[in-house]
């Protein structure tokens, strides 16, 4: 058992003073407010709880800079961008096993990852079927990740058996333009039957959203909500071409839209209508998504910063609270929650062990009390004032620097160097 003093922790109504957390088997077992520590206390600064980060392409990361110069053909694209990626996943993965036996193996070290650095993790498996709505067969570029309905429930199985407490197993179907109508219906099934979070990619381009109406006679989000059950357990990635109606519609289905600003904006996919979203009572989570940015409050902050582009004004997603700060990171604390299959979230007793510790006397909080400590986060760029982590009950980066940085840091380098990303 470990005790955390927090000079200022980010409880589920407000800051509070002097917080004497609890923490056992990876969870807070007790929340002391106004306390006095103890010798073995672990004293830390500012504590919030830890973000879920609701939509990651870990491999992508490698592309990261790599891909911001204009092809000699022009017209740089998501489309274009895209044959980069698969070019990488390619080297990634280019042992001679079937997509499945791919597939199990990349389990494998998504889940080694994961343990060796000490993150929670939400594996979602997703099918990839066909290369488009009126094309049933996969193009030979897919065939290393494509696989059929059967394949990847066997796949979804056996990923269930990695389930523990900080590995949670989710599903998911790759998008409306990869997925059959019968397999998406079963796969959801399978999702309700397992109490499992659902994912799916829908309307980030526009070319999708014309494919779609070509193809079902509805564009995305209006054809999914036509025709299949979306709950709360729904994740839908970006929905970034949504017409006002199906924004009103998706947010009274309970399903959260997952965001991914930084990746959007990086592939010119086009701007969410936040606003309207969440005055209909939208749920919204943040991912990273392809990585070209690792820090959940530069998402955040490109969430507001896309709306004022937008329309001109400033402080636009500032419902429940009048300070932005406040108003996206509870939103996007729930909203992640659903996405990895938390039921509880944030410093609350029975809550993951999962906090961050802010330096208080950092430069970027100096002269931030309460109300405003959180828009200092979001608006005064980085580096972050992280000065430790702890997930699921375990200190995992102390003094800044994470418990096995070294380690971490060559693997990274030796793996990056095997890659012909560099070009
Ligand atoms: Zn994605």
């Amino acid at each position: 058992m470990d005790y955390v003093f927090a000079s200022k922790a980010l409880l589920p109504d407000g800051w509070a003073d002097d917080v004497r957390l609890r923490v056992d088997q990876g969870r807070i077992e007790g929340i002391e407010v106004a306390a006095t520590a103890s010798a073995d206390d672990t004293l830390a600064g500012c504590v919030i709880p830890g973000l879920c980060n609701a939509h990651s392409h870990a491999f992508q990361r490698a592309l990261a800079g790599h891909t911001e110069q204009r092809s000699p053909a022009g017209h740089d694209s998501f489309w274009t961008w895209r044959e980069r990626m698969y070019e990488l996943a390619g080297q990634v993965d280019a042992s001679a096993l079937t997509a499945i036996d791919k597939q199990d193996a990349m389990l494998q070290a998504i889940v080694q990852a994961a343990t060796d650095s000490g993150i929670r993790l939400t594996y979602v498996p997703v099918l990839y079927e066909r290369a488009g709505f009126n094309d049933p067969e996969p193009a030979a570029h897919q065939r290393n990740f494509a696989m059929s309905l059967d394949e990847f429930l066997a796949h979804y199985t056996r990923a269930a058996d990695y389930g523990s407490e900080s590995v949670n197993i989710a599903i998911g179907a790759h998008s409306l333009r990869a997925v059959s109508h019968e397999s998406l219906a079963e796969i959801a099934r399978v999702a309700a039957d397992n109490d499992a979070p659902m994912h799916l990619h829908i309307a980030e381009q526009q070319r999708e959203v014309d494919q779609c109406m070509a193809a079902y006679g509805r564009r995305p989000v209006r054809w999914l909500l036509e025709n299949l059950d979306v709950t709360e357990r729904w994740c839908l990635v970006h929905a970034t071409h949504m017409d006002f109606d199906e924004a009103a519609a998706l947010a009274g289905s309970g399903a959260v839209a997952v965001l991914c600003p930084s990746t959007e904006a990086n592939l010119g996919d086009g701007l969410f209508p936040l606003h309207h979203f969440l005055e209909e009572g939208g749920r919204i989570a943040i991912g990273s998504d392809s990585h070209v940015s690792i820090n959940p409050f530069e998402e955040l902050r490109w969430l507001e910063y896309g709306q004022r582009l937008a329309t001109q004004s400033r402080n636009v997603v500032s419902l429940r609270h009048s300070h932005v700060g406040s108003e996206l990171f509870s939103r996007v604390l729930e909203g992640g929650a659903m996405a990895g299959g938390q039921t509880t979230v944030g410093l609350v007793k029975g809550a993951p062990a999962d906090l961050v510790v802010l330096s208080d006397d950092d430069p970027m909080l100096a002269g931030h009390g309460d109300a405003s400590r959180l828009d200092a986060l979001v608006f005064s760029g980085y580096p972050l004032p992280v000065e430790r982590v702890m997930a699921n009950g375990n200190w995992r980066v102390v003094d800044a620097v994470h418990v096995d940085r070294a380690r971490a840091r060559a693997e990274y380098a030796t793996t990056l160097k095997t890659l012909g990303t560099m070009r």
